[in-house]
């Protein structure tokens, strides 16, 4: 079976997390079902839901029912430091309760991702803030979150903050909505790029994606994301962005969310898997498949059902194989690509 590394799951913030170990019958990812789709490694998002929101999963309505064919979400309200730091810190307890468990390793380094494929290991977790909100503009909590573990961090999720604006939720639409970083956010980079912490772009919008491009913090990563030329969602990125990427030696985590990837934009599960597939095609028809990788958003989105969570991973890689990518390309979409962009960051 192929080694999976997923590129963003937000199992850690479900209510259920309780039954991760154990295996659960209801969301996408548990521990169980990696071991059956073949997923050793991935990166486990730490997210903090605005106030007044008590989930992560967003539902979207039809673009056919939207104003002018356009659906627009308004931006999520923001989160204090204060409260952001406090649930963070409780949700990435629920991780290291599973290493302590013996459950799973998270990672610190490079060798912890490789040990990950050895035959009888257990699979590799990197901690991820999805949203910096969690430390402080003046950056004092950061190292202590590096010693904790956290080796991936989105300056912001779809809302703004101290550090960045967060690309709204907008359907058909340009990534180009809101200002760039802060200069907080500027500083947020350099520290995450200096101690090894790697800087996800997914939710960033396009000026703060320029931003950190121009910083040249390491390879530029896009843990869940798609290609805007296939389906114009502002959460997609644009072959300009995509040619920075190819360019930097980075990533594009293909997301499965429904609501981005369909070309109606439509919140459905009735989706196929060819529809994930055609975007990995663009990105590596554009880019190159080194620069492919998987980035489902599980327990994050509406995700097409057949996939049936992550125990059907192996059927999305059939369906990489019948959208013309080769046996060597879908290991190195399914895992080798991810540990490329991982090292060049933890250095
Ligand atoms: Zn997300």
């Amino acid at each position: 079976m192929t080694s999976v590394f997923d590129g963003h799951n937000d199992a850690l913030t479900s209510k259920t997390h309780a039954r991760l170990a154990a295996g659960r019958e209801d969301g996408d990812l548990d521990l169980p079902r990696m071991r059956a789709g073949g997923m050793r490694g991935g990166i486990f998002a730490v997210f903090t839901s605005s106030p007044g929101e008590d989930t992560h999963t967003m539902v979207f309505g039809s673009v056919n029912d939207a104003p002018g064919g356009v659906l627009s979400e308004p931006l999520a309200g923001p989160v204090s430091f204060e409260a952001a730091a406090s649930h963070a810190l409780t949700v990435a307890g629920r991780l290291f309760a599973l290493e302590r468990a013996g459950e799973l390793t998270v990672a610190r380094g490079i060798a912890d991702v490789d040990a990950a494929l050895a035959e009888d290991a257990g699979p590799v977790a990197v901690l991820h803030l999805e949203g910096a909100e969690a430390i402080d503009p003046g950056l004092e909590s950061l190292p202590a979150w590096y010693a904790m573990g956290l080796r991936s961090l989105g300056p912001v999720w779809s809302r703004a903050n101290d550090f960045a604006t967060g690309v709204q939720f907008v359907m058909p639409s340009s990534p180009d909505i809101g200002p760039g970083l802060t200069d907080a956010g500027v500083a947020l980079v350099k520290a995450c790029a200096e101690l090894g912490i790697l800087v996800d772009l997914s939710h960033l919008n396009e000026k703060g994606f320029w931003d950190v491009a121009k910083l040249e913090p390491g390879p530029l990563v896009a843990s869940h994301s798609g290609a805007h030329a296939v389906a114009a969602a502002s959460r997609n990125l644009t072959d300009a962005q995509l040619d920075a990427i190819g360019a930097s030696g980075g990533l594009v985590g293909i997301v499965y969310a429904t609501a981005f990837i369909r070309q109606d934009f439509a919140d459905d599960p009735d989706t196929p898997l060819a529809t994930i597939a055609a975007h990995a095609r663009y990105v590596a028809d554009r880019i190159g498949a080194r620069h492919v990788g998987l980035g489902s958003d599980f327990d994050g989105a509406t995700l097409p059902a057949s996939l049936e969570g992550v125990a059907g991973l192996p059927k999305l890689l059939d369906a990489l194989a019948e959208a013309g990518f080769t046996a060597p390309e879908i290991e190195a979409i399914a895992w080798s690509n991810w540990r490329r962009v991982l090292d060049a960051w933890w250095h």
